[in-house]
This record gives C-alpha cells, sequence and structure tokens, in this order.
C-alpha cells in the first residue's frame, strides 16, 4: 500500500512570532523554519504502518519554496521513501494545496493520505477535508487512533466526552491528532541515508493549478500582552472585585 503524507515547512513551534511592522503579516527573517509537528507525526504514523507490513512505500510531498526541501529530507530521515517538492514562493491557501495534492494523488495513486490536522502557521484546518471532498475519498479526520487493513481503515477520533471510532473504505484520507503518537528522534545513520534518497522537483503549473489566493489579509496584530493577575484574600473579596469590574 502506497502512502502519502503532505508535509509543511513552518516556523518552529518554539520561535516567538513577531508581527512585521506595517501589521502585513508574520516577520519570517533569520526565523528558524521546521516541518509542521502535525505533520511529523503524519510521517511517524506512515514509518509504524511500514514496519508493522501494512505499508510498502511512503511518499512526502511538500509545496513551497526552494528550503521545502530540508522539511522533505527531515520526513525521509524519519523514514519516508521519497519525496516531490512543488516549488512555489509566496502565500497558498488550503484550496489551492488541495488541489494540486488532488494531482499528486491521480499521478501517484496512493490508498491512503496522512495529512496533519493544522498547520501551525495559517490553523487553518481544512486541507485534508477539502481535499477528500475532491478526490470524493472518506475522510478520518484527527485520528488518535489507526487500524489499516487491506481494504479499510478504522480510525479512533477524540471528541467532546469520549472517543468516536469510524470506519473508512479505502483510499481514504486521514489527518493526525497529536495523541496519535510519538515522533522518534531521526537517528545520524538515517539522517545520513536521506540525503540519497530522491526528491523530484515539479511546479504548481505542472498540475494545472492557479496558486492565486482568494482571500486578502487586511491586517495581522500580536496578541495583547497578558496584565499581571492579582492576590485577594478570601471568595468574598473575590466576589466583590468581580462585582466591581461588572464580571458578575
Ligand atoms: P491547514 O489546512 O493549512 O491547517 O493544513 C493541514 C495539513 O495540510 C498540514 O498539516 C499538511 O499536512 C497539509 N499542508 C498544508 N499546506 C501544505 C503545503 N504547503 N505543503 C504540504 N502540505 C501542506
Amino acid at each position: 500500500m502506497k502512502v502519502l503524507v503532505p508535509v509543511k515547512r513552518v516556523i518552529d513551534f518554539n520561535v516567538a512570532v513577531r508581527v512585521k511592522a506595517d501589521r502585513s503579516g508574520v516577520d519570517l527573517t533569520n526565523v528558524k523554519m521546521s516541518i509542521n509537528p502535525f505533520d511529523e507525526i503524519a510521517v511517524e504514523e506512515a514509518v509504524r504502518q511500514k514496519e508493522k507490513g501494512k505499508v510498502t512505500e511512503i511518499i512526502a510531498v511538500s509545496i513551497g519554496p526552494a528550503a521545502a526541501q530540508e522539511t522533505l529530507r527531515t520526513a525521509l530521515a524519519i523514514g519516508a521513501d521519497r519525496a516531490i517538492l512543488v516549488k512555489h514562493d509566496g502565500d497558498l491557501e488550503p484550496l489551492a494545496v488541495a488541489k494540486i495534492l488532488k494531482s499528486v494523488c491521480t499521478a501517484e495513486q496512493p490508498r491512503l493520505v496522512i495529512l496533519g490536522k493544522q498547520a501551525i502557521d495559517d490553523d487553518c484546518n481544512q486541507t485534508g477535508q477539502m481535499l477528500a471532498a475532491l478526490l470524493g475519498w472518506p475522510q478520518g479526520t484527527f485520528a488518535a487512533q489507526l487500524e489499516l487493513g487491506p481494504d479499510k481503515a478504522s480510525v479512533t477520533r477524540e471528541v467532546d466526552g469520549g472517543l468516536q471510532t469510524v470506519e473508512l473504505t479505502l483510499p481514504a484520507v486521514i489527518t493526525t491528532d497529536l495523541r496519535l503518537n510519538e515522533p522518534r528522534y531521526a537517528s545520524l545513520p538515517n539522517i545520513m541515508k536521506a540525503r540519497k534518497k530522491p526528491i523530484i522537483e515539479k511546479s504548481v503549473a505542472d498540475y494545472g493549478v492557479d496558486p492565486a489566493p482568494r482571500l486578502k489579509v487586511l491586517e495581522v496584530t500580536a496578541p495583547e500582552k497578558r496584565r499581571s493577575g492579582m492576590r485577594v484574600g478570601s471568595a468574598a473579596e473575590l466576589v466583590g472585585k468581580l462585582r466591581e469590574k461588572g464580571i458578575i
């Protein structure tokens, strides 16, 4: 079974994000970039399924600038077999990404696509759902557990108040939640091996997709700084303060 894993290059989750002075977006100069954490979980899951003998080949795909090669090398070091870089400079919205991924699926014919549930830069949480709709494939979003059979996938999802298990007929689209697994650290030999694994370069035009954004960002602002709290001596004082501030 072939599995496709889309991986996005995003600002590293440890970096404190700076908003540009003109409020047009986030400042990316000299900022550490990494693989989107949910996508790392997706690659790990594909590798675990391969280790169980359920998957034969893992293809990582990234749509982004030339530097997204590094993101693909990370996926290859975790255990993906080969990679596709669809080169694109500038912003891309989930619909354009989903359309490109649909064309990649038509060319590669995977039985399963495992994406992250969301990219931590734009927090859209849309691409997997849009891809499933465009392909007409079933989807299991926010997977916390995955059982793969030859024709079916069973996905356990965390929902309010418990767990929900859905059965999907393959081919299908799955998106990963945080609890699905804990990705391994790529070992040095695997990092070295990853350097020799193939990365094919493509362009957005190769897939006949118009990447122009349909939304206009009006303004990006940093969240308000957290104000310091105050200590109260008793429950009665707390109630008094809340009344004073019109909260109750
Ligand atoms: P989003 O809908 O933007 O929150 O992204 C959800 C998931 O779609 C990510 O976790 C990735 O698996 C995939 N994805 C989004 N953008 C890209 C991209 N430019 N290249 C590869 N995969 C992407």
